[in-house]
C-alpha cells in the first residue's frame, strides 16, 4: 500500500518570498511548489494537500474594504476563506495536474471546501490574537471598532502606532467533510483540503454555521492527517530544520526529536505561538494518536525530508528514527 502524506504548505510555497504577491508571483511559486508534489506522486506517496491562505485572505480583506464605497457589501471572514480555498485550490489543482500529465501520471487532482468545526465555548472566542488584514492608523482603528465592532491590537511598525484586527484562533475539533475526502484519497486521488486552516463552523442544534475566526492551518492539517489515517505528516515551511534558541547567538538545529523532547522544548519557549509553536504542536498531537512519523522541512528539501535527510523529524519511539534514517519514510511501514 502507498504511503499516505499529509504535505501542509506554508506560506512560502505559494508566494515569492519578498514579492508584493501579483498573480504572476503566486503562479510562479505554486508551480515550483508543484513540481515538489508531483515528484511525491512518482516516488509513490499518496498526498493530501493544505496550505496557507494568510496574503490571500490579507488581500480579499482590503478588497472588501475598498469595495464597499463602491457599492459592494463586505462579506464575512468565513466566506473569505472559502473564497481563498477555492482561489488557491484552482492554481494548485491545475500546476500540480500539469505537472503530472507531464510525467504521463494519471491521477485526478482536486480540491474540497472544508468546513472545519469547532466549539462555541472554545476559550479563544473570549481572546482574539490572530492578526487578519491591512494596519490600520489609530483613527481607522477607532472607527472600524465601533462601526463594525472589531477587535484590534496595536502592533510593531515604523512611524506612529499602527493596529491590526484580529479575531478568535479556536482549536479545530472535526473536519467535516473527513469522510468524503478518506474516500477520495481511497479511490486514488489527490485531494487539497482544509486550506487556510478550513472554514470555521460551529453546530447550532443540528446545523452549522460560519463564525467570524481563523483555524490554524497546522492544527487544522493534524486534524485531517488523523482522520485520513496519514502515515506522515509532512509540515513544509521556509526555514530547514526547527531549531532551539531561534534567533540567538546559542541557536542549535534539531535533527530529530521525540514527542517528549519536543514538549519539553515548548514548555521552555523555544517555540513561539503563530510561527513554529502551533506546527510542533500539531506534530505533538499527529504522534499521539498513533501517527507514525512527523517533519518540518524546507519546502524545497520536502523528498530529501520524506527520505529522512532533511528537515527535523518527530518521533514517538526511537527504533522508527532509526529505521528512517536506514530506509527512508517508505521503508519505514510494513
Ligand atoms: P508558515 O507560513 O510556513 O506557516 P510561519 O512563519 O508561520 O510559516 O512559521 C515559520 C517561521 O517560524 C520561520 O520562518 C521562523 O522565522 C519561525 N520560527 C520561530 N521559532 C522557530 C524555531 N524554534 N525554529 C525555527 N523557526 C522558528
Ligand atoms: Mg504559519
Amino acid at each position: 500500500m502507498a504511503k499516505r502524506v499529509l504535505v501542509a504548505l506554508g506560506g512560502n510555497a505559494l508566494k515569492r518570498p519578498g514579492g508584493k504577491g501579483t498573480y504572476e508571483e503566486q503562479l510562479e511559486a505554486v508551480q515550483k511548489t508543484a513540481k515538489q508534489l508531483a515528484e511525491m506522486v512518482a516516488r509513490g506517496y499518496d498526498l493530501v494537500i493544505t496550505h496557507g491562505n494568510g496574503l490571500q485572505v490579507g488581500y480579499l480583506l482590503i478588497q472588501q474594504e475598498e469595495g464597499v464605497r463602491r457599492g459592494a457589501p463586505p462579506q464575512p471572514l468565513d466566506v473569505l476563506n472559502a473564497m481563498t480555498q477555492g482561489q488557491i485550490g484552482y492554481m494548485l489543482q491545475q500546476c500540480l495536474q500539469n505537472e503530472l500529465r507531464s510525467r504521463g501520471i494519471k491521477r485526478p487532482v482536486l480540491t474540497v471546501v472544508t468546513q472545519v468545526l469547532v466549539r462555541p465555548d472554545d476559550p479563544a472566542f473570549s481572546k482574539p490574537t490572530k492578526p487578519v488584514g491591512p494596519c490600520y492608523t489609530e483613527e481607522e482603528a477607532k472607527r472600524l471598532v465601533e462601526e463594525r465592532g472589531y477587535v484590534v491590537m496595536e502592533v510593531p511598525g515604523s512611524g506612529g502606532k499602527r493596529f491590526r484586527r484580529v479575531v478568535p484562533s479556536p482549536d479545530p475539533v472535526a473536519i467535516v467533510e473527513a469522510e468524503a475526502i478518506k474516500r477520495m484519497l481511497d479511490m486514488g486521488m489527490v485531494v487539497i483540503a482544509c486550506g487556510g486552516g478550513g472554514v470555521p463552523v460551529v453546530e447550532q442544534g443540528r446545523k452549522l454555521a460560519g463564525v467570524e475566526a481563523v483555524i490554524d492551518k497546522d492544527l487544522a492539517s493534524e486534524k485531517l492527517a488523523e482522520v485520513v489515517g496519514a502515515d506522515v505528516l509532512l509540515i513544509l515551511t521556509d526555514v530547514k530544520k526547527v531549531k532551539l534558541n531561534y534567533g540567538k547567538p546559542n541557536e542549535r538545529d534539531i535533527d530529530a526529536m521525540s514527542v517528549e523532547e519536543a514538549k519539553r522544548y515548548m514548555a521552555e519557549g523555544h517555540f513561539p505561538p503563530g510561527s513554529m509553536g502551533p506546527k510542533v504542536e500539531a506534530c505533538i498531537r499527529f504522534l499521539e494518536q498513533g501517527g507514525k512519523l512527523a517533519i518540518i522541512a524546507h519546502l524545497e528539501e520536502a523528498l530529501e525530508a520524506l527520505e529522512g535527510r532533511a528537515g527535523t523529524v518527530i518521533y514517538a519511539r526511537p527504533p522508527t528514527l532509526e529505521k528512517v534514517k536506514r530506509a527512508g519514510v517508505l521503508g519505514i511501514m510494513p
